[in-house]
Formats: C-alpha cells, structure tokens, sequence
C-alpha cells in the first residue's frame, strides 16, 4: 500500500472515529460520506449491515437491512463480520468487491476489517442507546413519558427559554363512556389522534407527553396557547382511517404561563403548579379551563388547614346550626326552616363557602351532614318536648354521600335515635351531572319518601338542572335559586320572568310545593303573590338565625308581609 494511500485511510480512519465520538448530536450525513470515501479507497463496491433484534430473529431472516453502499459493480464477499451484542442482538456487516477488481492485499484486508469491526460496535451501541431512551423515556404504548418531559423542561432551563413558554396539564373528560362508546380500540385510536392533533400545532418546539391513563402535561412556546386551548375546549376527533366516525374530545385543563423571573430548581416547580391548577379544573363548579396564580398555593395551604384541624374542631362542637326560616308571603307565618351550618372558630364565624367546598372534595363532608342532622333533630325533639310549634326543618346533605350505599338507613338511624316523626325532617339535594349519580339520587329519594321524609331539589336553576331530574326523582319541594327570580318585573315578556312564571306553574302541576330561595325585596313578595308560589325564605324576613333566635321568632310565628292589592 503506498504512503500516500496509508495517510488517507489514516486521516479517514481518524474522521469516522471523531464523527462516532462527537458526543453532539450525531451526524449521519457526514458519517456516510466518510465511508464513501473509505470504500473508494478500497474499491470496495458494496456495503451491507443487517441488525436482528435476537438470535431467532436472525434465524428467521427478520431483521433490518441498511445498504450503506452499492455502486452496482459486483457482489463478490471480501469481509463478513457478526457480532452479538450483550442483549442477544446480532449485526452483521458484509464487503463485497467487483469479481475484475485487483484484490486486497493483507495489509489492506487488515484495514478494511478494522473499519467493519469499527462500524459494528458503533451500530450495536447506537441501537442499544435507542432501546434504553424507549424503555426510560417513552412508555408502554409509545407516547413519551414524564421522563421525557422533564428532560425537555431540563434542557429549556439549560438554554434559559422557560420564560415564553406555557406549561399545561390535563385530563380527557368522560374519556371511559368514550372507550365503552367506541370499544377500547378505537378508543386507543381517539387518543393517540388527539395526542398528534395537539403535537402538530406545538410542532418541534414543545413536548406532549402521557402521564398515564388519560392525563398529559406538555410545554409549547406562549403563541399557540389559544390555538391549544381551543383543542382542549372540545374538537372532533375521527377514528377511522375515512375520517367519518367521530366523537368529540374535550379535557379539564391547568395552565402556566412561565414568567420572566421564573426561578427553576426542578421540573417539579412547574409539574405540580399545572396539576393544581388542573385539579381545580377537574371540579363541577369550576371552568374547565384553569390558569395557574399564586394565590392558588395560599389556598391550597388554606384548604390543607382545614382538612386538618376539622376532625378535632367537630369533636369540639365548633359546628353549630343556624336555622332560616320560610315563610308563606300571605300570611307571614313560619312554615318551615333550613339548618345551616356555621363554624365558631377562634371567636370569628366562618361561613360555610370558606369551608364545605373544601370539606365536599372528600368525604369529610359526609361527617359534618350527619352532625348537623343530628343536631337539628336534638333541637326539635327538645322543641317538641317544650310543646312548641314545630315547624319542619330541612338539613343539606351534600351530593358526596350518593356513593354511600346504606345512606338511608344512616339518615334513619340518626331521626329513629332522636325520636323524630318523620314529618318533621326534610333532606336538600342537589342536582347531579352524571348518569350515575342520578341513579343513586333516585334510589335515595324515593327511599326517603316511603319513610315519610321529604325531600327538596337544592339550587334549582343554577348549574345542570334538566327537567328530567324533576320528571323522574319523586320530589317533594323544588327549591327556586334566587337566580331566577326577576329583580325588576317592568317588563312582562323578560326571560327571567317568564321562565320564573313557567317553571313554578309547572312545579305545581306536577304537585310541587315551591319555594323561592334568596329573596329579599318587598317587589320580591309581591311576585312570588302574582305566580301563586307562596313560600319564600331570605334576608327579607331573617337570615340564619342562632337556635335562641330562631326559638323567639317560633313563639313570635309569624312576620309582616306587605298588604295584599
Ligand atoms: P344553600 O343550601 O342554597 O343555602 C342558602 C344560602 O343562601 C345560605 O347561605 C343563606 O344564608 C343564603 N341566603 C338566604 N337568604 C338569602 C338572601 O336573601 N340573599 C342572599 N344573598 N343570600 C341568602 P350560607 O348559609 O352561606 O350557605 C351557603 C351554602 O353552603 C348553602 O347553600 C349550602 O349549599 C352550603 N351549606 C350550608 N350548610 C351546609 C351543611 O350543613 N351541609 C352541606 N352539605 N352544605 C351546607
Ligand atoms: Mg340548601
Ligand atoms: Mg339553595
């Protein structure tokens, strides 16, 4: 081999060495020419590496074929080595050289061998590299991972861009009736669909990853947060490859805008930041689309309190109930009341909204209802004792405990143990948002009924109230949400004042007592007069009252309604 020749395959041998060790991102193109060049030198006419993932593969002649090379020349073998890696894979790179050509000397074979041997070790640690970024950073059905997202988060802190971009966390609603809509296939098609719907508009400069189950967090540059959110307001989303079959797709979401002054220490600062702020937006009353602010922390601290200090201060009886009365607006008599809670808490009062949210997002809430039922029955019991006109009392019972299968016979344990008549209790209700639960609250309601307790739909008109729920749940009192009752009646055709009319009209026809909750003005009285709904409970006669108070206005009996026309 001349001198001359030695030197280039040197220079060569040195460059495909520096290009399989760069450490930078790897440069395929310029490794194929440096090959290129080699098998010139060599007149070397093709090259071929297969890669089996196992030792049956090969057998079985499954494996990847990659053509390095092929001038076309001739097929003659001149090099073959296999290697087996530690993982049982098997790579194999073939040489061949045209039948008329001069050839190799031992010297060059020599040369040429040590390329190939070269080569295969960098292709069997590369595919190795491969495995292990499959098996850490993506998970079992191929979407990236947590793993992958912190790696991104890592490296936008490293090239200080994390301000500019928003982070997001969410949940796919109701995606289990999608799965048992579609079957769990398509279901799997739905999502990945989605997943790319999303990744297309984030494009190469953000991530989406999979958290598991329906939950995904990803990070995009701030210019496609309305276009995202958008996508996750709710889209169709086909699952054929015709694109015919649809459902529509829709998630509960947190977001993050990253700030200027945005201190990183770790990818959790921003994960559990969207997962708050996604929790949040996972709950019925809120929207499903919720931004991360400080102020969320503060009350997540709040809440964490509660929840804390709650079992103790119920032992302590810092839970008492005030009653509301309802009132019939001819009369002015006292028909009723609602046992409201309130909690003396270091000599303040904390009102309820501060409160049973907190308590409702577990089952803590289940235990204060109880209490309070407890309490009121004590009360009338001692009332009924003292022989005082006892009025029927309605207690909040949160829609927590429809999961609770033996909830009448808890409600039934707590009256028979006070000795109330039944007559005396009645049980608000909320309405519910699922199929589920609306089964549970039927069971519930109608079980009530047969014991003589009866029972209220709570808040009617606020929120996902349907009139199915009036229709097939054997109510006893609709409660009207202050809501719809009209705050200024000048105009006879106003929406408000005629779904207000519509709905107490038909209530009663379906022989619903009704009441109208919140109302507050002597116009007030007068409407509820003109659409014959009779009772009203709110600031206008009294609001929560202590038991003492609540007692005089019993004695009292009855209030000053304004004169009738
Ligand atoms: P709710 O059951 O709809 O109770 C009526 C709320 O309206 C009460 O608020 C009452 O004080 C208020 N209200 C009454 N009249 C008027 C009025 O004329 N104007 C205005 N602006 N408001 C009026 P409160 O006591 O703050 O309770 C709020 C909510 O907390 C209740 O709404 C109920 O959902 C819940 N809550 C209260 N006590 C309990 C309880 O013991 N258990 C459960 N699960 N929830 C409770
Ligand atoms: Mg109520
Ligand atoms: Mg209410």
């Amino acid at each position: 081999m001349d001198k001359n020749k030695t030197e280039t395959y040197y220079i060569l041998f040195e460059k495909m060495i520096n290009s399989m060790t760069s450490g930078v991102k790897f440069d395929r193109r310029e490794f194929v020419e440096i090959l290129d060049e080699i098998c010139n030198l060599f007149h070397i006419s093709k090259g071929v590496t297969e890669f089996y993932t196992s030792l049956s593969k090969e057998k079985a002649g499954q494996g990847e074929i990659l053509i390095d090379r092929d001038n076309g020349r001739g097929d003659k073998v001149v090099v073959r080595r296999r290697l087996v890696t530690n993982t049982m894979a098997v790579i194999i790179g073939t040489l061949y050289m045209a039948e008329e050509d001069e050839p190799l000397t031992n010297e060059e074979f020599l040369k040429v061998d040590l390329i190939l041997r070269a080569l295969l070790s960098f292709v069997s640690r590369n595919r190795l590299q491969v495995a292990v970024e499959m098996l850490g950073f993506y998970d079992d059905s191929g979407y990236p991972n947590v793993r992958s997202y912190s790696r991104f988060l890592e490296q936008l802190n490293e090239k200080k861009s994390l301000p500019g971009h928003t982070a997001v966390h969410f949940n796919l609603r109701h995606f289990s009736l999608i799965n048992s809509d579609v079957g769990k296939d398509a279901g799997d098609v739905v999502m990945r669909n989605y997943f790319n719907l999303i990744k297309e508009v984030i494009g190469e400069d953000g991530i989406i990853c999979r958290m598991g189950g329906d939950n995904f967090v990803a990070i995009f540059e701030n210019r496609y947060t309305e276009q995202i959110m958008e996508i996750l307001r709710g889209v169709p989303v086909a699952y054929d490859a015709a694109g015919d079959k649809r459902v529509i797709v829709s998630a509960s979401a947190g977001f993050f805008i990253i700030p200027e002054e945005f201190a990183f220490r770790n990818e959790g600062d921003v994960i559990n930041k969207i997962m708050m702020s996604s929790l949040i937006a996972r709950r019925d009353d809120a929207d499903s689309i919720v931004f991360y602010s400080d102020k969320m922390l503060v009350m997540k601290d709040q809440a964490m309190r509660i929840r804390r200090i709650f079992p103790k201060a119920l032992e302590d009886k810092e839970f008492r109930v005030f009653y509301q009365p309802k009132v019939d607006v001819l009369s002015g008599r006292i028909v009723g009341a609602e046992a409201l809670c309130r909690w003396f808490r270091e000599g303040k009062i904390v009102p309820p909204m501060e409160f049973i949210p907190v308590l409702e997002q577990h089952m803590d809430i289940c235990q204060l209802d109880f209490y309070m039922l407890d309490c009121v029955c004590k009360d009338i019991n001692r009332w009924l004792a003292e022989g005082r006109n006892v009025v029927r009392v309605s207690v909040n019972l949160s829609r927590k405990h429809l999961v609770d299968a033996d909830l009448l016979e808890h409600i039934m344990e707590i009256v028979e143990k006070n000795q109330v008549p039944h007559r005396y209790i009645e049980i608000e209700l909320t309405e519910t948002t699922t199929d589920v639960e609306f089964k549970d609250l039927k069971r519930v309601v109608k079980g009530l009924q047969e014991q003589g307790i009866s029972t209220s739909v709570d808040d009617f008109g606020i929120g996902y109230s349907s009139l199915n729920l009036i229709r097939e749940i054997p109510w006893n009192v609709l409660k009207i949400d202050r809501c719809f009752l009209p705050v200024e009646d000048d105009c006879e055709t106003d929406v408000t004042n005629l779904m207000f009319k519509h709905v107490v009209s038909m209530a009663q026809a379906m022989g619903l007592e009704c009441i109208v909750e919140g109302v507050e003005t002597t116009r007030q009285i007068e409407i509820l007069r003109e659409n014959h709904c009779n009772i009203a409970q709110g600031f206008y006669f009294d609001k929560p009252l202590p038991v003492e108070e609540f007692e005089k206005r019993m004695e009292e009996a009855c209030y000053a309604v304004p004169e009738g026309e």
